[in-house]
């Protein structure tokens, strides 16, 4: 009888966008922190392209060629283009990786990828969705009817679901009211559910006391792992050695520019502005940031990248010029854990929302679209670590208001409290994925199901 190997090579297939891609390769690297797991990456050719090589001794990766053929630049036919590429080449990978020490045993897929399960469950693998958003979104998208694609029940006072607090029009997310702008993303989104029932785990980009309720709710619904924040070990626990950056970056930093910049700063002076990888501001809006910014009156770090720099005007850069500094991409988890930085005005990604409640940087909440709404809401009602901006009818937030945000931030008594709470939620979030935690606790539990 065949002896049945004890270890496992494990594939992990993350959605190729900078916010899906960094909590799935940081959650690779704790993986093939043990011997008897070895780790490989799928991606795509034009994403391994503009990206350095990591290190060896880590994670490998495994680049699908695409002939040159240039990726679809929309979302929507992205996400079918992405999909048919992975189908056609699954079965070959896995027999080319798989050996007799290490049998491909499992997967990690992006959670969005909601066909990657049946491609597992046909080889006989197990697979593992991995969520890169809230389990508050989780919830919110449990409850939406996939035929209808729309929420149960929603009226002026906004949506009332198990163990959220009230959400209003404005918190929820983009794809609930807003109708067909991604209608590809917006099915794959809510066929998610597809995960909870089919997938073998679940594992999300949280810790049990961030989502206390929620978690608890959604353990009611079926069995979920909280493994995060999934930020690299030394902005936390420390225990995976030099392990400083995500290490797979689809944008070059512009890191000593940056730091030099920041270095000449008095502590907790310096507001950092950015939107992440995808967000594109409309050009009103980029006019309203920037005075906004100005008006403030602190001095900034704003991340331009380099698709939207045209939107800002040739008078606002040689009137900032003694205020700010402009990038198109920084070193981010290093500029939020310099001292210098006194706030963070941010999109909400979800990444973004982790990496400063992790190393305790109050923010101002600007959100754009997809889970961003949500997370402004939980950060400014239920962590109470910022304010969110409001905007007007235009839906354009106005330079008074950015300005004022940021002011009760960085300098009024507000600003005290919500540098309180960042600092105990910098210390709760260390706790669970250091040793013992509750994080910490899944992921080992995850690492033996995935040898067996
Ligand atoms: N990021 C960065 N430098 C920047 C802007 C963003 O390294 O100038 C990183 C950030 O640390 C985060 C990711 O890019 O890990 C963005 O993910 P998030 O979920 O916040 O937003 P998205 O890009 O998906 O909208």
């Amino acid at each position: 009888m065949e002896e049945k190997s004890n270890k496992s090579h494990v594939l992990v297939l993350p959605f190729p966008v900078q916010g899906h891609i960094n909590p799935m390769v940081q959650f690779s690297k704790r993986l093939t922190s043990k011997e008897s797991v070895k780790v490989t990456l799928i991606t795509i050719d034009s994403v391994t392209k503009s990206m350095p090589i990591l290190e060896s001794g880590s994670i490998k990766i495994h680049s699908i060629p695409h002939n040159d053929e240039t990726p679809p630049q929309s979302y929507d036919l992205f996400l079918e283009w992405f999909h048919v590429l992975v189908s056609k080449n699954f079965t070959k990978i896995v027999e080319e990786l798989s050996d007799s020490e290490y049998p491909v045993k499992v997967l990690v897929f992006d959670s969005i990828t909601t066909w990657a399960i049946d491609l597992a469950h046909d080889l006989g693998l197990k697979g593992a969705a991995f969520f890169t958003q809230s389990c508050a979104l989780s919830v919110v998208y449990y409850h939406m009817d996939p035929e209808k694609n729309n929420i149960c029940v929603f009226d002026d006072d906004g949506v009332c679901l198990p163990s959220l607090p009230l959400l209003q029009k404005q918190d929820l997310p983009s794809f609930v009211c807003q109708t067909d702008l991604y209608p590809s993303l917006k099915k794959l989104v809510f066929s998610r559910n597809i995960n909870f029932k089919k997938a073998d785990w679940l594992l999300f980009n949280s810790f049990d006391v961030l989502e206390k309720e929620v978690i608890s709710w959604l353990r009611t619904q079926c069995r979920i792992k909280t493994i995060g924040p999934i930020i690299p070990s030394m902005y936390l626990d420390k225990r995976l050695k030099d392990d400083k950056e995500y290490g797979l970056s689809l944008f070059k930093p512009n890191s000593e520019t940056c730091m030099k910049w920041l270095d000449s700063r008095e502590i907790g002076s310096v507001v950092y502005v950015s939107f992440g990888s995808l967000a594109n501001l409309g050009e009103q809006q980029m006019e309203e940031l920037a005075l906004g910014l100005m008006m403030s009156d602190f001095y900034f770090l704003w991340a331009v990248r380099a698709t939207e720099e045209n939107k800002l005007t040739e008078e606002f850069m040689s009137k900032s010029k003694e205020k700010c500094l402009i990038v198109n991409w920084c070193p981010q988890l290093d500029v939020l854990s310099h001292q210098a930085v006194g706030c963070f005005f941010t999109h909400c990604g979800w990444n973004s929302t982790l990496e400063a409640l992790s190393l305790g940087v109050p923010m101002v909440a600007m959100p754009q679209w997809s889970d961003q709404p949500t997370n402004a809401k939980f950060i400014s009602d239920v962590w109470q670590t910022g304010v969110r901006v409001k905007a007007g009818e235009n839906g354009v937030v106005n330079r008074d208001e950015i300005a004022s945000s940021i002011r009760r931030v960085m300098r009024e008594e507000k600003g005290v409290m919500l540098k309180e709470n960042a600092i105990k939620w910098k210390k709760l979030a260390k706790e669970a994925v250091d040793e013992g935690g509750s994080s910490d606790k899944n992921i080992e539990e995850f690492l033996k199901l995935v040898i067996n």
